[in-house]
Formats: structure tokens, C-alpha cells, sequence
């Protein structure tokens, strides 16, 4: 699938490709809904209900992803209580074999996330990722401000973090960003059939999947 020698940078995400995308869906799904409703002393169904209308109108946007605005947005402390939760942040089986690996590998490693900063360092604490990486992105860094998912975004990444597109790797378990990705013209793009260890598997797409990491790995 993949000729190592062909590639000189590895961007990887985050949620859903080295970290299981449980707790994501659990927090925003589950969490948020049952403490929203008990903060401001409304029925759990009316606050799925708000929640949801809120979240679909901000997919694929910066806001999305942002800690700060669905704070504001929802008058509660959404970093905090995503704290509440921290028990459920795991890494993906087999990422942290991957990682070990190329850390000595030649390639330069980046992580290029669109999780908010308070996120990332949650999730750092949690994990100790951080150890794997040459250099940590998230979208909503200084130069940056635009998602992943939209193709401007590579664009401006080159200006911070040069890359030759031909001989880069992005491994990503969202297909609008592998879309966006591909627009921009980086060519070996992965996909990750189970991001979510308790959710069914994604069909197969456009992009070669893997499920686990050992697919791509020498052996
Ligand atoms: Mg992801």
C-alpha cells in the first residue's frame, strides 16, 4: 500500500486516527447533552435537541471544533467538562507501536489536528502524545484559522510547515479532509475504518483504509 522511501513528511490527526473517536462521540453525544440539561434544569431530550441543531449548523467550520465558542455559545464550561470525562481518552490499538516506530524513522512526523488547543493539551496530558511528534499543529493556531477540511488550509500550512505534496503522507479518518487534501495535491492519503472502537466500521471510500497500523508498517 504504502513505499516508505516515497515519503519525507507524515502528517497525522488526531481523534479518530491515534485516538479512538469514542470519546469524542461519548462527550458531545452523551456527555454534554445529560450535563447540559442538568445545569440549566431542562429535560435531557430538550437538550440533545438544542445541541444538535447548534453542532449540525458549525459542521466542517473552525467553530466546530473550538472549546471556546460552544462555551460561550452554551454559557457552561465545555473544556471542563470534558475533564469530567478524561477517563475515556485512549489511544487507537496499535498507534502507539506506530508511533514508536516512525519517531525513528526518517520522516519528519507532525501532528495536524483541528481540536482546539484546550483539547489537545487535555488529551497530552492524558496520552503523553506530544513525546512522538517533531511539531504539534492545530488549525486554529496563529497563520492558520481555517479547518482542515477546507483545501486554503494546506495552502497556509506551507507557509508555517514547508512540505513537498508529492512526497507527503496524511493519514486522517475524516473523508472531507482527505478530500481537501487531495484537492491541494498530497498524494499517498489514508483513511481509518474504525476510528471509533465502539461504533460499527465505515465502509470503504475512495481512499485506501486500514484499521490498524500494522497494515502500513514494514514488517
Ligand atoms: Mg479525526
Amino acid at each position: 500500500m504504502l513505499s516508505w522511501s516515497d515519503i519525507d513528511t507524515v502528517f497525522l490527526d488526531m481523534d479518530g486516527t491515534l485516538l479512538d473517536l469514542h470519546f469524542d462521540s461519548h462527550f458531545w453525544l452523551t456527555h454534554l447533552p445529560r450535563r447540559y440539561a442538568e445545569i440549566k434544569n431542562i429535560p435531557e431530550s430538550k437538550a440533545r435537541d438544542h445541541l444538535k441543531r447548534w453542532i449540525d449548523c458549525e459542521r466542517g467550520t473552525l467553530n466546530w471544533y473550538c472549546v471556546d465558542y460552544w462555551s460561550e455559545r452554551l454559557e457552561v464550561d465545555v473544556g471542563q467538562l470534558k475533564t469530567e470525562v478524561r477517563n475515556r481518552i485512549a489511544y487507537r490499538a496499535s498507534a502507539t507501536a506506530f508511533l514508536a516506530w516512525l519517531a525513528e524513522a526518517p520522516q519528519r512526523v507532525v501532528l495536524v489536528t483541528n481540536a482546539h488547543p484546550k483539547s489537545l493539551s487535555l488529551k497530552i496530558a492524558e496520552t503523553g502524545l506530544d513525546r512522538y511528534f517533531e511539531r504539534l499543529i492545530t488549525t486554529h493556531d496563529k497563520g492558520l484559522g481555517l479547518p482542515k477540511e477546507n483545501p486554503a488550509f494546506w495552502t497556509a500550512l506551507q507557509d508555517t510547515e514547508p512540505f513537498d505534496p508529492q512526497r507527503t503522507l496524511l493519514i486522517d479518518d475524516s473523508l472531507p479532509v482527505l478530500t481537501s487534501a487531495r484537492t491541494y495535491g498530497i498524494r499517498h492519503l489514508i483513511t481509518i475504518l474504525s476510528p471509533d472502537s465502539t461504533a460499527p466500521h465505515r465502509p470503504a471510500s475512495d481512499f485506501p483504509g486500514i484499521h490498524d497500523f500494522g497494515e502500513i508498517m514494514p514488517r
